[in-house]
Parts: structure tokens; C-alpha cells; sequence
């Protein structure tokens, strides 16, 4: 039977080919893969990625997808798949790294949630009229601040309550509109707080004209400060709290008092140290190729900068040295928030190097690259 005549523009929905049966796909891994690092994808019926998945043996990684129970997670990947293949990759690391770029890519249905963001979760200082300190499970590219990563949401959230009411910040939600009182249309508003912050002076109250923009921009600043390493005038306002209440002879509220300032110092002195490791993180990691490919990867504040064929040639030497030049040559600005595009990977270098810490023994100065004629 001839096809139906189709207009110009019109489209026509081609059916997905059939799926290959579960035998078929496995005959296609036996026959390619090679049991040696890499990454491999698993696709649905119209192309998409389902799964990505990392192994320092794909092969055998593979093939034992065909071999899971009825019920388990593999099984019901691969009962999805239509099309599976593979990447072969220089080491594990390399793989791990491929891994984390294409679940970011294409965040495949399969792939919950990258396993190293799951337990973690950041300070957002949000970017408002009215800034708020939020808790948030990812740092995104919205131009907020971002602090951490940290564990421990519920102590966290009780730090920030703490900082938000001593520096009276609020805590509603974005969409509530905000009147400072230097704005020139508040003639007439009623100006009693929109919630019990207000009225129990632990906000500001930006929402009833209350104070100024300048005003509370100032104790948005004191939060940033708080939270790049100055806590002096939390403290101070806290101590004066302190005092007070021992004057009235509240010693239960005074001894309260002092359990938060140690709360809050705590989160401070996380971030100190957290910084702190970021800058360690910076080097030249030499990691064996699985066939002899080595690779030398520059990291600066545990992020890759540069991922090069390990130099042994004066060519490929001149190349690093030149690398090493650009990347580590100009000081960097004070670290003080993370920025969100570099977050997953800073977690997945310093994970990696806290789970494999003989690794550090292939590290080295990027110094060490810099000059040509040192022999690799
Ligand atoms: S007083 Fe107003 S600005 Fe402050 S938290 Fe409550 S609703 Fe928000």
C-alpha cells in the first residue's frame, strides 16, 4: 500500500526501531569491551542517556549487569537500554572525571544524584534586594554566595537561624515583596511587621519599610564577612547579650547564649578549614596510563586546570612548562566562597585523594614541571 502524500512541513513520526533483545546487547559488549578503565552509557529507545556508569574494568562491569536479580537497580537499567556503549580511558581517575562531566551533561534518570554532591549541602548568601542565608543542597551559577560544602544539615540551619537573628536578616520567602523605608512611595503603609521576626526585633522587617535598604545591606555584608573569616561583631553583639542577661541575673539565657556563639565559631572554623584544604589541593598529579598513556594533571585550589600527556619529550616539556607558567604563575584572589561550576569537581579530587591517599605520593610542586630541561 502506497505511503499517504505528506505536505511540506508536516511532520511525520518515524517509530523507534525495535529493541534489541537483552542476548543481542550482550553479544555487543562481549565483543567490544576491553577489561581496562573507562565509562559507558546506556541508552533509551529515541537516544537519550539513561545511565553513565564508571569501572576500572568496564568489561566485566558490563557483563555483570546481565547477571543481576530481577528487582535489582542493573537490572532494571539494562531492561531498559535499547543501545549501550563505551569509552576507554587512560587510568580510573580519568574515568571518574569523565563519569562526573557527563552525569552534569545530561543528569540521566538512572543517576539519582551524583554520589559525591548527596551528603553535602552549602551556605547561600542569596543575591536580593533583601539577601537571605539559606541551606541548599547544590551551589548553582545564580551569582549568590555559596559556603562549604559542609555535612549536617540540621546543625547548620540552627547556625544560620542564630547568625540571621543576631544580624536580624530575614528568612521569607523570595517572593514577598520588600519596602525599605527610604523608598518614596511607602506614604501611608501600614508599617507593622509581616511576621513575629519583626515584632520580636530579630529581622529587620524590609517587608514594612522598617529600615533603610543601606541599612540592612550593611548587616548582608556582616553575614559575608562572618562567613570569610570575621566574626568579630556577631561575637561582640552575642557577648553584649551575654552580659546583659548576667546583669539581670539570667544566668540560664547567658549560658544559652554562650552555647550558640561556640555553635556559630564552629561553622566559622569549618569554613577556615575547609578553605584551608582547598589550598592544599594544588599540584601536579602524575597518574599512570593503563596502556602507558600517563597523563599529568594540573590542579589549582582542587580544580583541574590542564590535563596533559605526562611530558618525557622536550617538546612535551616546553608544553607543560609553559601550562605550569599560565596556571600557577599569577597569585589568586583570596578564596572566599566556592564558585558553583567548580564545586562537583573540587569534592571528586579531594574524595579521591582521601580514598586513595598513596596517591599523594604521585603528586608533586607544579614547580617541577616548570623548568624544560629537568628531565621528566
Ligand atoms: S519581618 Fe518581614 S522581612 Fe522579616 S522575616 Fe518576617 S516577613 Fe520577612
Amino acid at each position: 500500500m502506497p505511503h499517504p502524500p505528506s505536505s511540506p512541513g508536516a511532520f511525520v513520526a518515524l517509530p523507534h526501531p525495535p529493541r534489541p533483545t537483552v542476548e543481542a546487547l550482550r553479544a555487543h559488549v562481549r565483543a567490544g569491551a576491553r577489561n581496562s578503565p573507562g565509562i559507558y552509557r546506556m541508552y533509551g529507545p529515541a537516544g537519550e542517556v539513561l545511565y553513565v556508569g564508571k569501572s576500572v574494568r568496564v568489561r566485566t562491569r558490563l557483563l555483570s549487569y546481565f547477571r543481576a536479580d530481577r528487582g535489582e537497580k542493573a537490572a532494571e537499567i539494562v531492561g531498559h537500554a535499547h543501545r549501550i556503549d563505551w569509552e576507554h580511558l587512560p587510568s580510573e581517575f580519568a574515568a571518574l572525571l569523565r563519569e562526573m562531566e557527563l552525569i552534569k551533561r545530561w543528569r540521566p534518570p538512572f543517576n539519582v544524584q551524583h554520589k559525591a554532591d548527596a551528603a553535602y549541602c552549602f551556605i547561600k548568601l542569596t543575591r536580593e534586594a533583601a539577601p537571605r542565608l539559606l541551606v541548599v543542597e547544590q551551589a548553582s551559577a545564580d551569582r549568590a554566595r555559596y559556603y562549604g560544602p559542609f555535612t549536617g544539615r540540621a546543625r547548620l540551619r540552627d547556625a544560620l537561624r542564630q547568625l540571621g537573628d543576631l544580624l536580624q536578616l530575614r528568612d521569607c520567602g523570595a517572593a514577598l515583596p520588600m519596602r525599605f523605608g527610604d523608598q518614596g512611595e511607602l506614604f501611608g503603609v501600614d508599617r507593622a511587621p509581616l511576621c513575629y521576626r519583626g515584632e520580636l526585633k530579630t529581622c529587620l522587617a524590609p517587608c514594612s519599610g522598617l529600615c533603610t535598604q543601606g541599612e540592612y545591606a550593611e548587616r548582608a555584608l556582616l553575614a559575608r564577612r562572618f562567613l570569610e573569616g570575621d566574626a568579630e561583631r556577631p561575637l561582640a553583639i552575642l557577648r553584649q547579650r551575654m552580659d546583659a542577661a548576667s546583669g539581670r541575673l539570667q544566668f540560664e539565657y547567658a549560658a544559652e547564649l554562650r552555647d550558640r556563639a561556640e555553635r556559630l565559631l564552629a561553622v566559622q572554623e569549618e569554613l577556615v578549614a575547609l578553605r584551608g584544604t582547598i589550598e592544599t589541593l594544588s599540584f601536579a598529579y602524575h597518574v599512570p596510563g593503563h596502556c602507558g598513556d600517563d597523563r599529568l594533571y594540573l590542579v589549582r585550589r582542587g580544580s583541574i586546570r590542564a590535563e596533559l600527556p605526562y611530558p618525557t619529550t622536550r617538546t612535551e616539556r616546553e608544553f607543560a612548562a609553559a601550562r605550569v607558567r599560565d596556571i600557577y604563575g599569577a597569585p589568586e584572589p583570596r578564596l572566599s566562597s566556592v564558585r558553583p561550576h567548580e564545586i562537583a569537581q573540587i569534592l571528586l579530587v579531594a574524595q579521591w585523594f582521601r580514598r586513595n591517599p598513596t596517591e599523594l605520593e604521585r603528586t608533586h610542586p607544579p614547580e617541577a614541571f616548570a623548568g624544560v630541561e629537568r628531565s621528566a
